[in-house]
């Protein structure tokens, strides 16, 4: 066989006739209507607004901001009448100058705040009668700046990068199976040509009619199956960088706040009530950015609790709830493993449809855009191990691509495109396209070993749960930190919330436990068997509605209000 490099005009350099060139165009519409609209459109989008603005406005602003602080230390320190009056200024009512200060919020207030947010509250005070009495702890608060604003610095580089990458994994995965499918068609012709040799002229009409149907149903058969995946791939591609590249802005807002407080603290004098301001105004922005580092360290609190039976009719067994994912719209979509199906839950977590999977055991679920889930399977009878694709539109459950794994399939997680899978003694990487891409960590010691996984929302950070321990790597494999604690007897399923809150689940001693984001202590135990808590094996945050869904080895599922 001849192997010949493709390109897409070679298709049409082929000596055939009118009819046989609109016979062939109708095969290959992939080819010819999506991929070059998306590559460009979306690609320069990207050039033009994030990236140039980025590296080059951004990185500006971050030197000349460093640069004037040296230069304003020589003139003397003085805080200009503009930054003055922000600091005055309330948040809440742009024309208001602040004056008091409410101890149940924590907060600065003007007088239209206290007669509107805070006429109930405790203990509000006039700013001035604080000044003796709080420590400002400006000095402090400027070395924290610092570290913050690089900080931001990196996340916004490395999503600036894995947007870069995952358009890259896109395009060569395309590209490979474009190639694959002209290989086919060079080797049918090939095949064709061999045939062909010696035979004469009354066939030759004949033979070139099969020939064109053979070629039309090869990129049919692209069109039907390949191209598919690929536009489905795209869709997911272009929401991951939807939401990666709202988070860049977040991270542009905040970096600009923090380098205007990086310079007030520099600038602010001796005036008591101002730095009072300032170190609370600064308290605040800092918090912001840490729970966009994810690390915001705040512990849940939980309010009340609620029990819903997620058992239909034709259940054959108990439930066991080994997934959940909270979808646009707030619906939820757990996995059952005992039933082997899934159940899609609505805002109320009523069952309104189910989707069965003969024969196959559902072993975990990640959310990969807030319309679609991968899920781990395992299949019975063949011990075969895959990732299935599916997307969820109007309670309608369709089925997308499925990747074929060559090791178990115990957990998944996915972060921006990039899938983590456990195999139950290792943890690997794997691309959007089903590509191998590495194996981060390994543990051949127990059954169980690496069971479960979660990322943290910067992708610093994997958790892995592992027979009796909590492991916490970096993003490379390498172990940080090991937690175990006596009320998480055999830790299962977990999940990290937005702003890195680490929440497991105990299989064995019932509880649902906070974990520190660096995975070394336990901040909390938010659930035991006395709320209701029956070997919990996955659980999931939903931000919109504060609150932590548990799903258990038992017929209903545990939903806990937090603040
Ligand atoms: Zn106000
Ligand atoms: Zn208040």
């Amino acid at each position: 066989m001849k192997h010949r490099t493709c390109g897409r005009g070679d298709i049409k350099k082929w000596p055939v006739s009118k009819e046989d060139a609109s016979l062939l165009h109708k095969g290959g519409d992939f080819l010819s209507n999506t991929e070059d609209d998306f590559l460009s459109k979306e690609e320069g989008d990207f050039l033009s607004n994030t990236e140039d603005d980025f590296l080059s406005k951004e990185e500006g602003d971050f030197l000349s901001n460093k640069e004037d602080d040296f230069l304003s230390k020589e003139e003397g320190n003085f805080l200009s009448k503009e930054l003055e009056d922000f600091l005055w200024k309330c948040d809440e009512h742009v024309d208001k100058k602040l004056s008091q200060f409410c101890h149940d919020h924590s907060q600065l207030c003007c007088s239209d705040c206290v007669v509107k947010i805070h006429s109930q509250c405790r203990k509000v005070t006039q700013i001035s009668e604080l000044t003796n009495s709080q420590p400002t702890g400006l000095e402090g608060l400027s070395v924290e700046l610092e570290t913050v604003l690089v900080e931001i610095k990196t996340l916004q580089i490395s999503q600036v990068a894995s947007i870069q990458s995952l358009q890259r994994t896109y395009k060569e995965h395309s590209a490979v199976m474009i190639e694959q499918m002209c290989g086919n068609l060079y080797t049918y012709i090939d095949e064709c040509d061999n045939n062909s040799v010696g035979k004469s002229g009354g066939n030759e009409q004949y033979l070139k009619e099969e020939m064109c149907r053979n070629v039309v149903s090869i990129m049919n058969e692209f069109d039907n199956i390949t191209a598919k995946e690929l536009n489905e791939m795209k869709d997911e591609v272009i929401s991951i960088k939807r939401s990666v590249t709202s988070s860049i802005h977040k991270c542009t807002s905040l970096h600009n706040d923090l380098s205007q407080f990086h310079e007030i603290v520099q600038k602010i004098g001796d005036n008591k009530e101002l730095c009072l301001i300032a170190s609370i105004k600064c308290k605040h922005i800092i918090q912001q950015a840490l729970t966009l580092l994810g690390k915001s360290g705040k512990v849940f609190n939980v309010q009340s609790n609620a029990k819903h039976n997620v058992r239909i009719p034709s259940d054959s067994y108990e439930c066991s709830i080994t997934g959940i994912c909270v979808l646009t719209d707030e619906q939820v979509l757990v996995a059952d493993r005992g039933n082997k199906r899934f159940k899609l839950l609505n805002q109320q977590y009523q069952v309104v449809s189910h989707w069965d999977v003969a024969r196959v055991y559902v072993r975990d679920m990640c959310q990969i855009t807030p319309s679609e889930v991968a899920v781990a399977l395992d299949k019975t009878p063949s011990n075969t191990h895959n990732v299935q694709f599916i997307t969820v539109t109007q309670s309608q459950l369709t089925l997308g691509r499925k990747l074929e794994l060559q090791h178990g399939c115990t957990g998944i997680a996915c972060h921006q495109g990039e899938l983590f899978i456990c195999s139950g003694s290792a943890l690997y990487k794997y691309a959007l396209s089903g590509k191998q891409l590495c194996r981060l960590y390994e543990d051949r010691s127990l059954g169980y070993a690496v069971n479960k996984c979660a990322v943290s929302p910067t992708g610093n950070r994997l958790y892995i749960t592992s027979w009796d321990k909590l492991h916490t790597l970096a993003r490379d494999g390498t172990l940080l930190a090991t937690f175990s604690d006596p009320a998480l007897e055999c830790p299962w399923g977990l999940h990290v919330t937005p702003a890195g809150q680490v929440l497991v689940c105990g299989d064995w001693s019932r509880t649902v436990l906070q974990v520190g984001w660096k995975g070394q202590s336990k901040l909390a135990t938010l659930a035991t068997e006395e709320d209701g808590v029956w070997r919990p094996m996955a659980v999931c945050y939903s931000s919109k509605t504060s609150s932590i869904i548990v799903g258990q080895w038992r017929d209903n599922i545990l939903v806990f209000r937090v603040e």
